[in-house]
């Protein structure tokens, strides 16, 4: 079987890796050069997209920014699986938002800004802080304000009319502007959904962010009312877009409420516990669903941390001397900030697995982890 993905990242690459072993190809279409490449080697396969469609069984994608062009000629294909309607809700906040009104799931309150006047009328309908974020290609923080006060206003504003005076021409930039939550923590639902409708949950991760991007994700037993909750918004969703594939949700937790925050219609970063936490992870899950094969049982075999590493090309070899431990990395040129790999580290209770984390806080570089100590303390402390 071949499939094609849209998107050339590590994503992709984790979706070849995993597949391999059920004879699934993956090809994947490198949006910046046009070319379909390997996604571990990134030689170059075929130099245009038709090709690469021509010689696929399905297509998927590995982020939601993609222009609707290639979107429409991959579904015209028939062979697009999410659907180009789905991506496209990924991948901007309006229809991300009319999304979760229509099923009836709480989010935060909000309201669209394209002008001045959109922006003075969000100030008095929202109660400040607000969080402002670009409705189109804004991802890991990027695109995104804060506003904590009137006095903040005028700067903030001109800000976001430089990016929008910056941005693609002939496209309808807009912010969409939120209440800010006062979440207890960042939980998220990694799920999958197959062409008859079956969906599986993964159980829900808990995230922690550093600078508006995924740190740490863990993954242990969790509170069946929180996950049952966490299910009926996916299977509501899923449902609604006709879903075939992984599809992830970000919630606050807010009390005992989860209120959504986005979704992302792939696999996601928050789900790459699953490599070594779940019976079947999701990258294998994703392609199993566009496949048409069965699903894999998501169940947690134990508990599971995701450290990201972000920015650096290289961290203690030490590190594979904590036990359960596995470097990922993605072969990618160092960048400040960006997802240059992860680490999982299991553990056969929550206990054992806090103090691997505790560990691997030791091990790595405090100024390029700075935030994983005191995260790890306090998770270990609600253990207690
Ligand atoms: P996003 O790009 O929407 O995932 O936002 C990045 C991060 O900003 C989230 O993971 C939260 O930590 C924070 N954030 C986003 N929206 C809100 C909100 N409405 N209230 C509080 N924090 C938020």
């Amino acid at each position: 079987m071949n499939v094609l993905v849209l998107g050339a990242g590590q994503l992709a690459r984790m979706m070849a890796l995993a597949v391999k072993p059920l004879n699934i190809n993956i090809r994947a279409f490198d949006v910046g050069s046009g070319n379909v490449v390997d996604p571990l080697t990134t030689g170059v396969i075929f130099g245009n997209l038709s090709q690469g469609i021509e010689f696929s069984d399905f297509i998927t994608a590995e982020f939601e920014h993609i222009d609707h062009q290639t979107l429409a000629v991959c579904q015209a294909s028939g062979k697009l699986r999410p659907n180009s309607q789905a991506i496209k809700v990924g991948g901007d906040r309006r229809l991300e938002k009319d999304l979760l009104i229509k099923c009836k799931v709480a989010n935060a309150q909000h309201e669209i800004i394209e002008t001045k006047a959109d922006f003075d009328q969000a100030l008095k309908t929202l109660s400040f802080p607000l969080i402002l974020k670009s409705a189109l290609a804004g991802y890991d923080g990027k695109g995104q304000w804060r506003l904590k006060n009137q006095a903040q206003a005028e700067a903030t504003w001109l800000d976001i009319k430089a990016f929008f005076d910056g941005g693609e021409q002939g496209v309808k930039h807009a912010v969409v502007a939120e209440q800010m939550v006062p979440f207890d923590r960042e939980v998220s639902l990694v799920g999958v959904r197959d062409s008859k409708g079956n969906t599986k949950v993964y159980p829900l991760t808990q995230n922690h962010h550093s600078n508006g991007v995924l740190s740490v994700s863990i993954a242990h037993h969790i509170d069946k009312a929180l996950q049952a909750q966490a299910q009926k918004v996916f299977d509501s969703i899923a449902q609604e877009l006709n879903y075939i594939g992984v599809l992830a949700i970000e919630f606050f937790q807010v009390g005992e409420q989860l209120l959504v925050n986005e979704i992302a219609p792939r696999v996601h970063n928050s789900g790459h516990w699953t490599q070594q936490g779940a019976d079947t992870c999701q990258f294998e899950n994703h392609l199993r669903a566009v496949c048409n094969l069965p699903l894999g049982s998501t169940e947690l075999i134990r508990p599971t941390a995701m450290i990201n590493i972000l920015g650096e090309d290289n961290v203690p070899n030490e590190v594979l001397s904590v036990a359960s431990t596995r470097l990922h990395w993605y072969g990618k040129s160092k960048r400040a900030g960006r997802k240059m790999g992860h680490i999982n580290v299991s553990g056969n209770s929550e206990k054992q697995l806090a103090s691997r984390l505790m560990d691997l806080a030791e091990i790595l570089p405090e100024a390029a982890f700075d935030e994983l100590k005191p995260y790890i303390t306090a998770y270990q402390s609600k253990l207690i």
